[in-house]
């Protein structure tokens, strides 16, 4: 990627993990709605559902997190919690009966810090909302991210003897000094007795999530971090860039701007690691992910059933995606549902038997047909436009195709390899949204 390019189209974009982006939603559903949606979907016999639990909880602040979290130096609220979330369930199993009826085939645990809960309590947790459920061990995926610095033997059994295959490990950077800049001290046989352990156990799949762009890092560092990563062969890396929104989040002011490494050298970071990655077997699935030539993802990607929400990219393609826990966004073909983000107010809500609702959105047809198209373009870098798509898209992304970052040849958009780093940008193409730039693109950080 030559500097000039990326001086040029290194602007704020959203990640399309959504679509409309949460920004951008404005048709608020009425919890009401969003339940009449959701038992509307249940009576179809082939639909396929996903579970999401948001643990918000750390024990200290990494001073890059933009997630929705919670410090807490003492567990004394863990059980009021995990009785929230049971109950927020029941709420479900209550108002839409038929959840019943449809084998569960995903269960994802995020945060925040999941592995911030005892052994027990996950246990706890994990078999009262699996109680009421059918699941197919032969055909259902159980996934959780940890933070390697709180993650025990006993935590991971526990899980894996309630089917849980999948482990996702909070790393970011193996050097020392930018440790200490993001205040996340983590050495390298911490996560390496994670990652080993995880795999005695049974674990058939190991992720690792890094991020370029952080303080203090350098191209010595960054070759560092993979080539330690690669020493542990994880089946999926996730390569983030910094997410740099500090109006949104304030800890992230906690370094200095001359810390952060400037845009040619965080272009640089990324190109090396890439080039590390691909050089080393692993295959580029698309916005930030890599994934060994057998993983799922690899193999999805191949047969073009990749898929993607907010989790990021998965092999499976759900009709409903019901999310349990303080900020957590549900998603059905029509609706997004979003929980209150704090903590007490959730709480509350849920023990006195009503959905926490915060935010959502009511897909329109013209919303649902890009949602599909932004989906195509993430996920196999090329998409069929309509007809009256053409001259506005061609018109925006002018100057990419000039660059020959982008092909338009009839109702076609292909993304050529060069163009592949802007993913993000050449999705805004489609987004009617972004083009009425409403609200302003400062809720989105930089594309690279
Ligand atoms: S462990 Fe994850 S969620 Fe918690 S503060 Fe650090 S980055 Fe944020």
């Amino acid at each position: 990627m030559s500097h000039s390019l990326f001086e040029k189209y290194n602007i704020p974009s959203p990640r399309y993990t959504s679509y409309p982006t949460v920004p951008h939603w404005h048709d608020k559903p009425t919890p009401t709605q969003w339940v009449n949606n959701l038992n509307g979907h249940l009576k179809d016999s082939c639909l396929k559902w996903a579970l999401y639990v948001h643990i918000p909880f750390c024990k200290s602040l990494c001073h890059y997190c933009g997630c929705n979290r919670e410090i807490k130096k003492t567990h004394d609220h863990d059980k009021n919690y995990i009785d929230a979330l049971i109950n927020e369930f029941k709420i479900y199993l209550k108002n839409s009966p038929d959840i019943r009826n449809h084998t569960l085939k995903t269960l994802h645990l995020g945060g925040g810090t999941p592995t911030f809960f005892s052994a027990k309590h996950l246990g706890l947790l994990i078999d009262s909302i699996l109680e009421p459920l059918t699941i197919d061990p032969n055909d259902f995926e159980g996934s959780i991210e940890v933070d390697p610095r709180t993650t025990s033997r006993d935590q991971l059994q526990v899980l894996f003897d309630r089917g849980f295959n999948r482990v996702s490990l909070g790393v970011q950077d193996f050097n020392k000094n930018v440790q200490g800049l993001i205040n996340r001290e983590q050495s390298f046989e911490v996560t390496e007795k994670v990652t080993l352990t995880a795999r005695e156990i049974g674990y058939t799949s190991v992720n690792f999530d890094l991020i370029y762009g952080l303080p203090g890092q350098g191209l010595e560092g960054i070759e560092n971090t993979i080539e330690k990563s690669l020493l542990l062969k994880p089946d999926r890396i996730a390569l983030y860039s910094l997410a740099l929104v500090p109006w949104f989040s304030p800890s992230q002011r906690k370094f200095k701007d001359s810390d952060l490494p400037s845009a040619d050298l965080k272009r640089q970071l990324y190109e090396r690691s890439r080039e590390m990655l691909t050089s080393s077997g692993y295959v580029d699935i698309g916005m930030d992910h890599f994934a060994l030539p057998s993983d799922k993802l690899t193999v999805a990607k191949k047969n073009h059933s990749l898929h993607r929400n907010f989790m990021g990219y998965t092999d499976q393609n759900y009709d409903i995606m019901l999310g349990l826990g303080a900020s957590s966004i549900s998603e059905s073909p029509d609706m997004y549902f979003q929980n209150l983000k704090d903590v007490k107010e959730y709480e509350s809500k849920v023990n006195s038997q009503e959905l926490s609702f915060f935010n959502g959105h009511q897909l329109s047809e013209e919303d649902k047909k890009i949602k599909k198209q932004i989906l195509k373009l993430t996920t196999r870098f090329e998409v069929e436009l309509e007809e009256s798509q053409i001259a506005p898209v061609t018109q925006f992304l002018s100057s990419y195709i000039k660059d020959n970052l982008v092909v338009i040849d009839g109702k076609k958009l292909s993304i050529t390899t060069p163009g592949e780093p802007f993913l993000r940008n050449i999705c805004s193409s489609l987004d009617e949204y972004m083009q009425k730039n409403t609200p302003p693109s400062r809720q989105f950080s930089k594309s690279i």
